[in-house]
C-alpha cells in the first residue's frame, strides 16, 4: 500500500517514453503507465492517489473529482483544460518531475481552439506496437496519435487504427484497468492488424505533411513556445497572407485552400481563434512549414514572401491565375516522380485534373523528369517482355526439336498457344538466329517432315 506523503514523492519518478524522439508519450499514457509499474490499477492510481491529492489542494471544490467525473473527463485529458493542469500539477509531485505539461497539449492553449484537436477515443500503430513488444520495449501511446488531424503512422507509413479488430468497439483513453498495448474491453493485444486502408497516394501527401509538420510542433518545449506565442501571431500572420499573397482578396484565398469564405473572414477578422486543421491546410496549399508560420515574425516571414514572389510572376498576367494552386501542383508532380509504378504525363494531368500542355508551360523541369521517367519504364519493360518472350520461344523449339519435329513459325506459334507470336520482327529475327544455330543440331535427321528443307 503506498502512503500518502507530503515531503517525499510517493510514486517513482518514471521517465515518460519518447522524449525527443518526436513520439512522445501523452498524458493518459504516461498514467496507465505508471500504474502498470506500480503494480497497481489505474482506478487505484487515480481513485485512492490522485484524486485526494486534488481535494486537498482544492477543497472547495472537492466534489468536482469523485466517482466517474475524472474517467469522463479523459477525453480531453492530454488537452489545456483547467483540469488537465490540475491534474498535472499533482502528478508532478508525486513524481518528482517538472515536464509533465509536455506530455498534453498545453503548448498549443491560446494557438488553437480545443474543440477538432483531440480524438474521441485512443488511436493506435499496431505495427509500432508489435514492433515494442518484438524488441522487448516499453509499449506506450504517443500524443501525436492523440490529434484528430494525424491519421497516419510515419513510421510505418500506415493508417492509424481507431476500433479494436478483435472486438469492433472503441477504446477510451483512460480506463480503471489497463494495461499498455492491450484492449481493455476484450483484452487481446492491440497488434492485431485489420485489412490496412487502401493508400491514395495524393491523400497520403497531405497525412505526410500533417504528420511532420505536428510533430515538429509537439517537438518544442512548453516553456520555450509559452514566451512567445500568442493568438494574434495567428490573426498577423493570416491577415498577411492575405495581404501580401492575395492581394487582399479573400475570395481568391478562398477558393486556393477550399476554406469557405465565410470561416476564412471570421478568421481574418479575429473573430474565432483558426482551428488547427484549418492552418495546417493553408499552410500545406501555400507551402509553408507550420513552425514558419508560428514561430516567424510576420515581417520576416521569407518563406510567404518567398512564396508571394513566386505568385507575382503570375500576378503580372492575370490575377485570377492564383487558383492554378502552384505549389500544391509542384508538390503532386514531385509526388508523382516518387510513385511506384511511374505513369505517363498524360495519366499525370488526368490525375491532377489539369491539361497537360498548361503544366509542360510552368512545369517543364518536373514534367519532362515524369515523361521521361515513364518512357524508361516503358522501354525497361518492353525489353523484360521481350526477353521472357524469347525465353518462352527457345524453350518451343528444343521441344519440338527433341520431340522430332521442325521447329517452324507455325508450329512454335501452336506449341506456346502464341497465334501470330513471331510475327513481331524482333521474335521473328531471334527464331531465325535459333534455325541457322541448330542447323548443326538437326543436320542428318533427315526423316524431319517435308517442312525441313
Ligand atoms: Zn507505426
Ligand atoms: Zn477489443
Amino acid at each position: 500500500m503506498i502512503e500518502q506523503s507530503h515531503t517525499a514523492s510517493v510514486l517513482y519518478n518514471i521517465e515518460p517514453m519518447g522524449v525527443e524522439t518526436g513520439l512522445l508519450e501523452s498524458f493518459s499514457s504516461y498514467l496507465i503507465r505508471v500504474a502498470y509499474e506500480h503494480n497497481i490499477t489505474v482506478g487505484h492510481l487515480i481513485n485512492k492517489i490522485v484524486i485526494p491529492e486534488m481535494n486537498k489542494e482544492y477543497l472547495e471544490r472537492s466534489t468536482i473529482y469523485g466517482g466517474n467525473s475524472f474517467y469522463e473527463g479523459a477525453k480531453t485529458l492530454n488537452g489545456f483544460t483547467d483540469n488537465t493542469t490540475k491534474v498535472i500539477k499533482v502528478m508532478e509531485m508525486l513524481t518528482s518531475r517538472e515536464d509533465l505539461a509536455n506530455l498534453t497539449l498545453c503548448k498549443l492553449k491560446g494557438l488553437f481552439p480545443i474543440r477538432n484537436l483531440l480524438k474521441e477515443s485512443l488511436a493506435w500503430c499496431p505495427n509500432c506496437i508489435r514492433n515494442w513488444m518484438d524488441n522487448g520495449k516499453v509499449i506506450y501511446y504517443p500524443l501525436i496519435w492523440n490529434l484528430k488531424s494525424v491519421n497516419i503512422c510515419f513510421t510505418h507509413k500506415r493508417y492509424l487504427i481507431e476500433i479494436c479488430p478483435a472486438c469492433n468497439k472503441k477504446i477510451d483513453f483512460l480506463r480503471r484497468h489497463m494495461v499498455p498495448g492491450y484492449c481493455p474491453n476484450c483484452i487481446k493485444l492491440l497488434t492485431q492488424d485489420p485489412l490496412n486502408k487502401e493508400k491514395d497516394k495524393l491523400e497520403m501527401l497531405w497525412h505526410t505533411f500533417v504528420f511532420q509538420n505536428t510533430q515538429s510542433l509537439l517537438e518544442l518545449d512548453t516553456s520555450q513556445l509559452s514566451l512567445i506565442i500568442n493568438q494574434d501571431r495567428v490573426f498577423k500572420q493570416l491577415n498577411l497572407i492575405n495581404e501580401e499573397i492575395f492581394l487582399g482578396n479573400t475570395s481568391s484565398f478562398s477558393k486556393f485552400t477550399n476554406i469557405p469564405k465565410s470561416t476564412l473572414r471570421d478568421w481574418l477578422k479575429e473573430g474565432n481563434l483558426p482551428t488547427f486543421n484549418g492552418i495546417l491546410l493553408i499552410c500545406y496549399k501555400l507551402n509553408i512549414k507550420l513552425l514558419d508560420f508560428i514561430l516567424q515574425c510576420p515581417q520576416k516571414s521569407a518563406s510567404i514572401f518567398q512564396f508571394s514572389n513566386k505568385v507575382d510572376d503570375l500576378n503580372k498576367e492575370k490575377i485570377n491565375r492564383i487558383p492554378l494552386d502552384v505549389v500544391a501542383i509542384e508538390n503532386n508532380l514531385k509526388e508523382i516522380l516518387l510513385y511506384d509504378t511511374p505513369i505517363s504525363m498524360m495519366e499525370a494531368a488526368k490525375i491532377l485534373g489539369r491539361d497537360r500542355r498548361v503544366l509542360y508551360s510552368h512545369f517543364p523541369d518536373y514534367c519532362k523528369k515524369i515523361s521521361k521517367r515513364y518512357s524508361d519504364f516503358i522501354k525497361e519493360k518492353s525489353s523484360h517482355r521481350i526477353q521472357l518472350l524469347k525465353e518462352e520461344i527457345n524453350y518451343a523449339f528444343y521441344a519440338l526439336i527433341n520431340n522430332e519435329i521442325y521447329p517452324s513459325s507455325g508450329k512454335i506459334e501452336k506449341y506456346l498457344n502464341r497465334n501470330g507470336l513471331l510475327r513481331e520482327k524482333v521474335l521473328q529475327d531471334h527464331w531465325r538466329g535459333l534455325i541457322t544455330q541448330s542447323n548443326f543440331l538437326v543436320e542428318g535427321k533427315k526423316h524431319f517432315n517435308d517442312e525441313f528443307k
